[in-house]
């Protein structure tokens, strides 16, 4: 019976994910419809409408992007990594990004760190979006610290920023699919990164203060076996 209301748990959210992303893209669908209505009747030679397709073009391409992580994984893809090297990885892709921003990355790595038992693409997948989320609250620049350590059977690795903040009473809202705050966001990739987390056994816990900035904690079992639905893999 546990199992029957988790999975009709399960297909509820689904329901409820699926009429979300459908109202999503379909919204820059209906206005890329009507800008090419336009361009096909307009007379003007100049090329007004082409950014704005573009623009909503762009804007489905990252809600797939963003979505694309749930689809997955296959059970093989699972294995021993080591987490400084995840995170480097991550560091070296985001540190353009960051540049920019006038923002610096930090890591402060234990020597002590085991590997731990994870979809490699999955776990980087979740430290793009932690990192990326961290440098877009920076806009006057400053300094993001990656932190990770051993604590008993974990690994806990913490990504905190000197950014905008968010009130508490808005902390539980940021996991929720398509909750953003940002002019661009998709409100995507925290929902995706903790449910990739949760599906390592493992823990999200965020911290923040508004103007001072938040920290975001992911706790990783090393030996945790993975679980999908429940079931053990
Ligand atoms: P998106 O980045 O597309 O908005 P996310 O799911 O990554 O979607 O984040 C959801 C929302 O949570 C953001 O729009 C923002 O309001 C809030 N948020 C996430 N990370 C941070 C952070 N490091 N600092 C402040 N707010 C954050
Ligand atoms: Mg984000």
């Amino acid at each position: 019976a546990y199992e029957e209301l988790q999975e009709t748990e399960r297909l509820a959210t689904v329901g409820e994910m699926a009429a979300g992303i459908t109202h999503e893209i379909r919204n820059p669908l209906t206005s890329i419809k009507g800008l090419l209505e336009l361009k096909q009747m307009d007379e003007d030679p100049s090329d007004k409408y082409t950014p704005i397709i573009l623009d909503e073009v762009n804007r489905i391409d990252t809600i797939v992007n963003d979505l694309m992580m749930l689809g997955k994984p296959k059970s093989h893809s699972f294995s021993r990594e080591n987490v400084p090297h995840i995170l480097e990885y991550v560091v070296s892709l985001l540190k353009p990004l960051a540049v920019k921003n006038n923002i610096k990355l930090k890591t402060k790595i234990a020597e002590d760190l085991q590997p731990i038992y994870c979809d490699e693409i999955q776990i980087k997948q979740v430290f793009i979006n932690l990192v990326k989320n961290a440098i877009e609250s920076m806009e006057n620049g400053g300094e993001i610290t990656i932190a990770a350590n051993l604590s008993n059977d974990n690994v806990v690795i913490e990504v905190i920023d000197q950014g905008v903040g968010i009130p508490q009473e808005k902390i539980p809202k940021m996991g929720e699919p398509f909750y953003t705050t940002k002019e661009t966001g998709t409100g995507l990739g925290l929902m995706v990164s903790i449910k990739i987390i949760e599906e390592h056994q493992g823990d999200v816990l965020i911290d923040s203060e508004v103007d001072r900035g938040t920290s975001v904690t992911v706790i990783l079992p090393i030996n945790g076996s993975y679980r999908k639905n429940g079931m053990v893999i």
